[in-house]
């Protein structure tokens, strides 16, 4: 059920992410937050210009596309392409401005961030301006070991709630969430296609299947063989 359903407020979850490719760590992620909240909608909003990393290995269109293939029929996932349309870069605040103006006061926003994006949160430009916007999900990731910035542990004992129930402003809090641990990341993928090993089971296979047909992440792959590359 979702929450539009027994007359709460409309809730969507929105998980950014470099995609470079998107793997089942997101999906499964996605998939139980969507549960857990009893969302209307989850939108997965590939990032076009990451601030704050290396260029990815495929093009902001190419990811997009893996995206769009990984969550083709899954019930409540949907791609969102606006930071692809954006000209400057993907900031998260940007994204959460553009679709808080266009969805109104109301609506329930549940920003998801990985244990490891959340400890990084403090260099995000305009971080505190988040919580204005939307709610934070913070998932517990099995392979990262990082403590909270003491920033963000008073941040925690401010505005944490007890799990969904809980949950009723529309942003401002912050809700944790233990997962299925899935010790999957884009790196190990890229890592594994890179030394010419098989990624098979850790991503969809129509992901790898367009990985493999555009030659994506392969050794000597490269800007004149990706003439899409950002
Ligand atoms: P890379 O290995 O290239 O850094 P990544 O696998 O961490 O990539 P991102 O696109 O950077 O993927 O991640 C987007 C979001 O998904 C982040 O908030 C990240 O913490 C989260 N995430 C990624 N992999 C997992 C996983 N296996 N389990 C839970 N959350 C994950």
């Amino acid at each position: 059920m979702c929450a539009s359903d027994a007359g709460m407020i409309r809730r969507i979850g929105l998980l950014g992410g470099t995609f470079d490719p998107v793997h089942f760590g997101h999906l499964r992620s996605a998939l139980e937050v969507r549960d857990w909240l009893g969302l209307d909608e989850l939108r997965l909003i590939p990032s076009a210009r990451p601030p704050h990393r290396d260029r990815p290995g495929a093009s902001a269109e190419q990811r997009l596309e893996m995206v769009r293939l990984a969550v083709a029929g899954a019930q409540g996932l949907t791609v969102d392409d606006r930071e692809l349309l954006r000209a400057r870069p993907s900031y998260t605040v940007d994204t959460l401005e553009s679709l808080r103006q266009e969805m109104g006061p109301a609506v329930g926003l549940y920003l998801i961030l990985g244990w490891d994006a959340f400890c990084g949160l403090p260099s995000w430009y305009r971080w505190e301006t988040l919580l204005e916007l939307a709610s934070l999900v913070v998932l517990q990731r099995p392979d990262y070991d990082l403590e909270a910035p003491e920033v963000l542990k008073d941040l925690m004992a401010a505005r944490s709630v007890a799990g969904p129930a809980g949950s009723q402003a529309p942003a401002g809090e912050i809700l944790l969430l233990t997962q299925t641990p899935l010790a999957i990341s884009a790196s190990l993928i890229r890592s594994l296609l890179a030394q010419g090993r098989s990624p098979r089971y850790l991503l969809p296979d129509a992901v790898l299947d367009y990985i493999e047909i555009n030659g994506l992440y392969r050794p000597g792959h490269n800007e004149d063989s990706n003439p899409h590359a950002e």
